[in-house]
C-alpha cells in the first residue's frame, strides 16, 4: 500500500465545509496591501513581534510569510491534479512528475522550502519549485539526494540532520528530530518507503524512489513568533519539551491514533501554544472528503480537551491567516 494507492483525487474546489477563515483571508488581503506599498525593510535580526501569514497548501504543506521573507513546508500542489487516483486499486509503481501547472498558478515566490520527510506528498514539487524561483531547499539527506536527481544545484540544498540551530535572514530555524506517523497499523517502519534514498538518482523516478529518510520538524522563529513545524502524525515527546511555540501545525491523520495519549502529551510538551492548526489531514487520499472534514474536527475536539485555553484552526485550501 503506497501513498499513489491511497490517494484519490481531491477537489479542492468542492471542499469548502470548514470554519470559516474567509474574513481572515480579507484581513490579509489588507495587511499585504499595506506591505507591498510600504515595502519591505529588512531587518538584521527581525525578532520584534510583526504580523505572519499562513496559508495551507493541502497535505502538510504551507506557505508562512512575513513580508520579508516567504517559507514553504512540504509544498505538494500535486495532490490537487486530476491525472491518477481516481482507481483506489492502482499500485503500480509509477513514474511520478509534479504538476507544474497546478504549481504555476499558486506559487510565485519562495525563499526557502522546509522538507519534514521525502515521501513524495512532502518532496515531489520542491525540487520544480527551487528550480523555478531559486529556493533553498533545507531537508535531510535523502531528500537533498532526490532533488539533486532534479538538478537542484548544491548552493540550493542545506542539508541537515537534526538539533541544528540556524540563523538566517529575518528568521531562525530549529531541526527538530521527529518520527513518521505509525502507518499500517504501526507496521510502517516494516517497509522499504521508511528507507534512505542515495546519490546519484536522475529524474524522471518512480514513486518508491520517494522514500522517507527520516522525519523532521522544525521550529521557525519569525517575526517575534515561534511556529511549530510537524509534518507527521507523530513525534518525540522530549524532543518537544521546552520549545514553547505560540504557533504549532500539528499532524492530524488518523494515524495520530495509534499513538498513547496523542494530543494531550504533545501540548503539554509543547507548554499548551496558543493556536494549533492541524496539517497532514486531508491526504494520502484514502478517504472521501466528508470523512476527511469529520477527522479533523475530531482532532480539533482533541485539542480543545487537551487544552482549552488554545485556538484551533481547521485551515481552508489557499486562505491566508493572518497572525499578529
Ligand atoms: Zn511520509
Amino acid at each position: 500500500m503506497s501513498h499513489t494507492n491511497l490517494r484519490q483525487s481531491l477537489n479542492w474546489r468542492r471542499f469548502d465545509c470548514l470554519a470559516g477563515i474567509i474574513s481572515l483571508a480579507a484581513i490579509m488581503i489588507g495587511a499585504t496591501v499595506v506591505m507591498a506599498a510600504t515595502g519591505p525593510s529588512r531587518p538584521t535580526k527581525a525578532r520584534t513581534r510583526g504580523a505572519i501569514q499562513l496559508t495551507y497548501l493541502g497535505n502538510a504543506g504551507w506557505r508562512i510569510e512575513d513580508g520579508h521573507s516567504v517559507v514553504l513546508v512540504d509544498p505538494n500542489l500535486s495532490q490537487f491534479r486530476n491525472k491518477r487516483g481516481t482507481d483506489p486499486n492502482n499500485d503500480k509503481d509509477e513514474i511520478i512528475a509534479p504538476d507544474t501547472a497546478q504549481i504555476d498558478s499558486r506559487v510565485h515566490r519562495a525563499d526557502y522550502i522546509l522538507i519534514t520527510d521525502a515521501h513524495e506528498d512532502h518532496l515531489l514539487d520542491a525540487p520544480y519549485i527551487s528550480n523555478k524561483t531559486g529556493a533553498v531547499i533545507i531537508g535531510h539527506e535523502t531528500a537533498a539526494n532526490i532533488a539533486r536527481a532534479y538538478d537542484v544545484p548544491d548552493e540550493k540544498l542545506i542539508t541537515v540532520r537534526r538539533g541544528e540551530d540556524y540563523d538566517f535572514d529575518g528568521f531562525s530555524l530549529k531541526v527538530i528530530l521527529s518520527l513518521h506517523s505509525p502507518l499500517l497499523r504501526k507496521r510502517y517502519f516494516n517497509k522499504p518507503w521508511a528507507g534512505s534514498a542515495p546519490r546519484g538518482l536522475k529524474a524522471p523516478l518512480h514513486e518508491s524512489a520517494f522514500v522517507e529518510g527520516g522525519s523532521l520538524a522544525y521550529l521557525l522563529r519569525i517575526a517575534g513568533h515561534r511556529v511549530l513545524i510537524m509534518g507527521t502524525m507523530n513525534f518525540i515527546e522530549r524532543e518537544m519539551e521546552g520549545l514553547r511555540p505560540d504557533v504549532a501545525l500539528v499532524g492530524a491523520g488518523s494515524s495520530r491514533k495509534e499513538n498513547f495519549d496523542y494530543a494531550d502529551r504533545l501540548l503539554r510538551a509543547l507548554g499548551y501554544p496558543a493556536v494549533v492548526f492541524p496539517t497532514h489531514w486531508d491526504s494520502y487520499g484514502s478517504m472521501s472528503e466528508e470523512e476527511a472534514t469529520r477527522g479533523v474536527q475530531e482532532f480539533v475536539t482533541e485539542v480543545k480537551v487537551a487544552s482549552p485555553k488554545t485556538r484551533v484552526i481547521a485551515p481552508q485550501y489557499f486562505q491566508p491567516i493572518s497572525l499578529p
